[in-house]
């Protein structure tokens, strides 16, 4: 095409890609720019020359975008973590729900105008900002051997030194504080990736929203010192001054031993206080902009459990599943990929039955448990992939269903669930997705098996990145 690495050029941003980067055009011919936003005019230099388009290098903006804005972490662009915190947060709902749009139209292959007309105004966050309830650091060491917290630079695993994440809680900085400070006190080493040697690796910190219970669980690369339970040198010191931390319920160690990626060991020890924090999640009423209505169901929450970590968010979504599922206390609903069974508690207050389906067993263990909890009985989960117990259930055991729930992870729906879906024909499917492209594709495929989609409802679960999370409401034709 003409250009070369290294060329310098200036690109005006006109569009952006599903992955956050800058689209600039010369003469057509498209370059991917990571931090330039629509509208900056901005100096370039090409990195990555393709046959149909280039990659550049965000150089100097010479003309911002009316939606640029100061973003509030100084480590954004290194993080990665965030991809536009340099937009403004209206201009990123309206990015996600163009996102969403055109993954209907081109892959679902809906009409612009029918989208238009049945999606919801977009759910985003009157507070963009602190709203993880959950917080993985890894842990590591600076030029001159000081233990440092912070997060992995770009695809790098060098370790920039920050304790202060803007998606997090304020307790994230005073843990890691008191452990960094417990290191140097007790010379304590941190984990070395390259040796395998050292052994603080990583400290998960959770809080319950509504609680305002903590927990926190040192990843180490150490095993036990005998029956005393001593994980670590002098813990005792480190946990006189972690428990202080107002709302500290829970002090663990995570034994990871093993190379690699993977952050958690399996094994899980409690050093002080519970082994859970709970939290509980309220039903809000959507027809009452999302105001609180009375009941919530609570849940224990363990280092190894998966719990969604925007849970203000994660309230108005699944009242919004519940609202489109429509129910009237007589219906039988299954909700497959329940996870801990969180939506599908939601759905027992006001069905007679629901069956959840989920493939992790430690999740339906905690799925049982937390109905238990909550003194729910008119909910049953199974272990097992979707595509193979719901036919299973359908066909052999003749168990039907009023609505199906799905909230599958981003490769969507498999082919076999969708199959048993189309011949079980529910009343009403609500389908919840945290990747419209592949929604797109299920949507497609039930659309054209006796299915019309009546409502879809972007609700922003991750401000400042570009993730999004949808639900949609489909209504059987022919009923
Ligand atoms: N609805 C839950 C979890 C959604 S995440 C919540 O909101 O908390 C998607 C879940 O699907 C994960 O728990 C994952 O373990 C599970 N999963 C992945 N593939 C599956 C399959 N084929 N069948 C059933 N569950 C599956």
């Amino acid at each position: 095409m003409g250009y070369e690495k290294n060329q310098m050029l200036t690109v005006e941003i006109v569009d952006i890609t599903a992955q956050g980067e800058g689209i600039g055009k010369l003469d057509g011919y498209p370059f991917f720019v990571k931090d330039a936003i629509i509208g900056d005019k901005a100096r370039i230099r090409v990195t990555r020359v393709k046959k149909n388009y280039a990659y550049g290098r965000l150089e100097k903006v010479l003309v911002p975008s009316p939606f640029r804005i100061t973003p509030k972490c100084a480590f954004h662009k290194q993080c990665g973590g965030c991809q536009i915190q340099a937009m403004d947060y209206e201009q990123q709902l309206r990015f996600k729900e163009s996102k969403v749009k055109n993954n209907l139209v081109r892959i679902g292959g809906f009409a612009p105008a029918f989208i238009d007309k049945i999606m919801e105004p977009v759910v985003g966050m009157e507070e963009p900002f602190h709203y993880r309830n959950k917080a993985q650091y890894p842990i590591g060491t600076d030029r001159e051997g000081n233990p440092i917290a912070g997060f992995y630079a770009g695809r790098t695993h060098d370790i920039i030194a920050n304790t202060d994440c803007a998606l997090g809680v304020e307790e994230n900085r005073e843990i890691l504080e008191v452990i960094l400070s417990y290191m140097r006190n007790q010379h304590v080493s941190a984990y070395n990736e390259v040796t395998g040697e050292g052994v603080i690796r990583h400290v998960l910190i959770r809080k319950g929203f509504q609680s305002g219970e903590v927990m926190v669980c040192l990843i180490i690369n150490a095993r036990p010192a005998g029956n005393d339970c001593q994980y670590l040198p002098s813990q005792e010191k480190l946990i006189e001054s972690l428990s202080k931390i107002a709302g500290m319920m829970s002090i663990s160690v995570s034994i990871n031993r093993e190379k690699g990626n993977t952050i958690m060991g399996k094994e899980i020890h409690t050093l002080w206080g519970n082994s859970t924090i709970k939290d509980t999640i309220h039903f809000r009423d959507v027809s009452r902009n999302f105001e609180t209505a009375g009941w919530g169901i609570t849940f224990a929450i363990s280092p190894l459990s998966f719990y969604q970590v925007n849970p203000l968010q994660t309230e108005r979504l699944y009242s919004l599943a519940l609202s489109y599922a429509g129910l009237t206390g007589k219906e039988t609903v299954w909700d497959l990929y329940c996870g801990i069974g969180t939506i599908s508690l939601f759905l027992a207050k006001n069905a007679k039955q629901v069956y959840g389906v989920e493939i992790v067993p430690q999740a339906i263990e905690d799925a049982r448990q937390n109905a238990a909890d909550n003194g729910i009985e008119n909910a049953q989960f199974l272990v097992g992939k979707a595509e193979e117990v719901l036919p299973e259930m359908y066909e052999q055991k003749g168990i039907s269903a009023d609505v199906i729930v799905v909230d599958p992870p981003r490769k969507g729906c498999d082919g076999a669930c969708l199959e048993t879906i189309l011949k079980m024909m529910p009343e009403r499917v609500v389908y919840v997705s945290c990747d419209s492209a592949t929604l797109a594709r299920d949507l497609k495929v039930l659309c054209d098996g006796g299915y019309e989609l009546k409502k879809g409802r972007v609700v922003d679960m991750f401000p400042m990145t570009i993730h999004v999370e949808v639900a949609c409401c489909l209504q059987r034709t022919d009923s």
